[in-house]
């Protein structure tokens, strides 16, 4: 599988070649990042992971024809994402999709784009397996302990809050019957966090912090916490090659979560 990414000079981009350059069944061919990486330095040695035998791009356009990549994956920033998918599609090429904060208009725009193309599109709010089993434990447990909250935790440089997990999260447990108690009087505004699909979210942003999160339930004399923690960036990487294996067969054009590769 002939990978390209983007986002290739970020913290996660980086990763995901390593790990792709690690995999014996996938080659890395091309990588792209905004004009201030650039140059026509090796990019294996700009990023620290070794000669390539090939620079940074920064024309994803370009950079897809050239390397006649399979599958595009990107990792970049909520307001690139939309405009470099649409690239991906209208070039025939695969789309693996990590950056977050996309919204159920920005899928359906997807969804419309993909109508007759040949591309399949597979987008995961979070790629680390556990925290894949987090939501769906939250899931089981919101059916019998419907009254919670979400704390989400991350580094201080994440553009989106709350983060997509968090609001994913949200969404499949209220849909099990979820929801927080909504009483007593905020004194200072934001105290309760924010509210997504009924459900109470507290973002936590601190230098230190990876991606954590935990939900709590509480029932009567009892509490269940049940909570995942990314202490690596390389707790998404087994999710992301999965995808990338996976990505030309998926029965769906869009696909949107790693559970569906999970069988969960
Ligand atoms: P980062 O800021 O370290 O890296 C983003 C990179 O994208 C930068 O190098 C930036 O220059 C580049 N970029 C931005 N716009 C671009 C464009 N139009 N074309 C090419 N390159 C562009 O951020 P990060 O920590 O690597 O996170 C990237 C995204 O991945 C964020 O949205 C983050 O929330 C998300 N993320 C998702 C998961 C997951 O499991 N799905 C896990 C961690 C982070």
């Amino acid at each position: 599988m002939r990978v390209l990414v983007v986002g290739a000079m970020g913290k996660m981009g980086r990763e995901v070649c390593r790990a792709v350059l690690d995999d014996e069944e996938l080659q890395l061919v091309g990588v792209v990042d905004q004009p201030r990486f650039g140059g026509d330095r090796d990019f294996g040695e700009l990023a620290g992971l070794g000669p390539v035998g090939f620079p940074l791009q920064t024309d994803l356009l370009a950079a897809l024809g050239q390397s006649r990549a399979e599958v595009a994956v990107d990792f970049t920033h909520p307001e690139s994402v939309m405009d470099n998918l649409r690239t991906v599609v209208d070039s025939s090429v695969h789309a693996v999709v990590g950056t977050t904060g996309l919204t159920a208009e920005d899928y359906e725009s997807i969804g419309g784009w993909l109508n007759g193309k040949p591309s399949n599109v597979f987008i995961a709010p979070n790629f680390a397996i556990g925290a894949v089993l987090m939501m769906h434990f939250a899931e089981q447990a919101a059916r019998h302990l419907p009254a919670l909250e979400i704390i989400e935790l991350h580094h201080d440089k994440k553009a989106d809050a709350p983060s997509g997990t968090a609001l994913a999260t949200a969404a499949r447990v209220a849909r099990a019957g979820g929801c927080s108690v909504d009483v007593g009087m905020e004194v200072t505004p934001g105290a309760r966090g924010g509210l997504a699909d009924g459900v109470r979210v507290h973002s936590i942003r601190l230098p230190g912090l990876v991606a954590h999160q935990e939900v709590i339930l509480g029932g009567k004399g009892q509490i269940l916490s049940i909570r995942h923690d990314s202490i690596d960036r390389t707790s998404f990487m087994p999710g992301v090659v999965m995808a990338i294996k996976a990505i030309s067969g998926l029965e769906q054009p869009l696909t949107v979560g790693l559970d569906k590769l999970l069988g969960l």
